[in-house]
């Protein structure tokens, strides 16, 4: 393997239902990786054992099975550079700790939460660092003696990064370009706590994505704060040269445009904002997902593609192939990225005009059925060829279509006073009896007849369209008359006229 391969990773944290910004994250990453040949890592940041949530793991992997986006190593993908569990790596990190606690560049502190919060009320912004460390009690301020005695009496502590101040820390971004900040800014970050024995998330990623062999970080613009002590940390391992280079992608913000997105939002307006339907194990309550409220998964990647990044064209439909080639990292936008979920319910739209209607079939038969009707597949196949291009949703076609398999038993009131006239039952007669002669029941075989008819009669062709509509749907929806007409056949429009005529007149 080259030095220099591309290896990015994606590495949640397994404290719930993955938020759609993380699914956009881990699409980025995945579209970097692929046009650069290299590959994509899946890591579990679990260091934090209190934020831990039962199954939010599986839910993770599950959501970008549904949406395509492949892993090439990690938790249940395997891979060399395992275990990619971050709890399962304890023993790796503790010998990282003890690396910077040797070369002096860590300490290890004693400070209760107590007394933490005591400092912090009587210093204003009161920050653990080069100007505050000796006031505080630490290895710092006391003889290794009594620090190790402490340490073997089994007093809890923590390992803080020593963050040397005066020094300028430059964080290179593939997007923002350079950031330089001053290191005094930066306070001693807990590095290792001893009640769990386990790293915390900044030095725990950093191992990792050393050990790992990452060569691009690609995550919300939310760590763009750690990045600078991530950069002071590979300084203080000694990993410069193999560190990798940074993208922190644009935030995504409420539908109004102002505000980070949040689930309240989603709440608020009625759209999802995770993948997949989240079932809470501690409250129950349930969040609704785009998988589950029928959205296509390529449909989702599509409208996730560009939250934060165009082509620079004004081309908007794209396939996950065409995304790996045209996608650029360093034109993605510094501002953040509406989430307008309208645009969402579009890119659906869409995806139904592309997919066969075969496709959309399939996935409407299972509704048709499920709602008591039995019709042979070719016959649900051509509703869905007439109705397709009128919905957002598969499921939407029910609502919308219903009547070409279900014969009305009521008629919309509405519709009936405005185009059920004084000689509507009388007319309908006569066109049922018209119908009733024509032999070649196609579209074409009636439409030219019926026409013939109407301007015989000197009737006007709305009216005489309107009443007819009534009887076979029982509203004023559907499309063109003689393709509903059509399809029912010769006697179901009859039988439907019949009855119409029988109840309306
Ligand atoms: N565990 C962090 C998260 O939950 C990872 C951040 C990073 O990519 O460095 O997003």
């Amino acid at each position: 393997m080259s030095e220099n391969k591309v290896r990015v990773r994606f590495a949640p944290s397994p404290t719930g239902p993955l938020h759609i910004g993380g699914v956009r994250t881990a699409l980025f990453n995945y579209l970097f990786a692929r046009q650069h040949g290299g590959e994509l890592v899946f890591r579990i940041e679990d260091t934090d054992s209190n934020r831990f949530v039962p199954g939010a793991e599986e839910y993770i992997i599950e959501s970008f099975r549904w949406l395509g986006i492949k892993f090439d190593e990690g938790v249940s993908f395997g891979g060399e550079y395992g275990p990619y569990r971050q709890s399962e790596r304890r023993d790796i990190y503790r010998k990282y700790v003890d690396m910077l606690l040797e070369k002096g560049m860590a300490y290890v502190a004693f400070d209760t939460p107590e007394e933490l919060e005591k400092k912090r009320s009587e210093t204003a912004n009161f920050q653990y660092d080069a100007h505050t460390r000796m006031q505080m009690t630490n290895s710092l301020t006391m003889t290794p003696e009594e620090c190790n005695r402490r340490i073997a009496d089994g007093q809890q502590y923590v390992v803080r990064f020593k963050v040397e101040p005066g020094q300028e820390v430059h964080v290179d971004d593939m997007i923002r370009g350079e950031v330089v900040i001053k290191s005094d800014i930066i306070d001693d970050k807990v590095l290792y706590k001893s009640a769990d024995e386990l790293p915390t998330y900044h030095l725990a990623n950093i191992v990792d994505d050393h050990l790992m062999k990452i060569s691009h970080v690609i995550r919300g613009e939310e760590w763009l704060p750690s990045a600078p002590l991530h950069v002071l940390l590979y300084r203080a391992f000694g990993w410069e040269d193999t560190m990798p280079k940074f993208a922190h992608l644009p935030l995504l913000l409420k539908p109004e445009g102002k505000g980070k997105l949040s689930k309240r939002d989603g709440d608020r307006l009625g759209f999802p904002v995770f993948p997949l339907e989240w079932h809470d194990p501690k409250t129950g309550d349930v969040s609704s997902g785009y998988r589950e409220s029928g959205y296509f998964p390529e449909a989702v990647v599509n409208f996730l593609a560009l939250l934060g990044w165009n082509p620079g064209t004004e081309q908007e439909l794209f396939t996950l192939d065409e995304l790996v080639s045209l996608f650029d990292i360093t034109k993605c936008s510094k501002a953040g990225a509406r989430f307008d979920y309208q645009k969402g319910i579009w890119f659906n739209h869409e995806y139904i005009l592309r997919k066969s209607s075969e496709e959309i079939a399939r996935l409407f038969a299972p509704i048709v059925a499920n709602n008591g009707v039995d019709e042979p597949f070719e016959r649900v196949l051509k509703v869905v060829e007439m109705m397709k291009d009128r919905v957002s949703f598969v499921k939407e076609l029910w609502q919308l279509c219903s009547f070409f398999f279900i014969a009305p038993t009521e008629y919309d009131a509405k519709t009936v006073k405005k185009r059920w006239k004084a000689d509507s039952a009388k007319v309908m007669g006569e066109l049922a009896e018209v119908l009733e002669g024509i032999e070649d029941f196609s579209v074409e075989g009636q439409e030219h007849v019926v026409m013939a008819w109407v301007e015989s009669k000197g009737y006007k062709l709305g009216d005489v369209m309107n009443a007819f509509r009534l009887t076979l749907v029982g509203e004023g929806k559907g499309p063109g008359m003689f393709d509903i007409s059509a399809f029912l056949g010769k006697e179901e429009t009859l039988r439907r006229m019949r009855r119409a005529i029988e109840v309306l007149k």
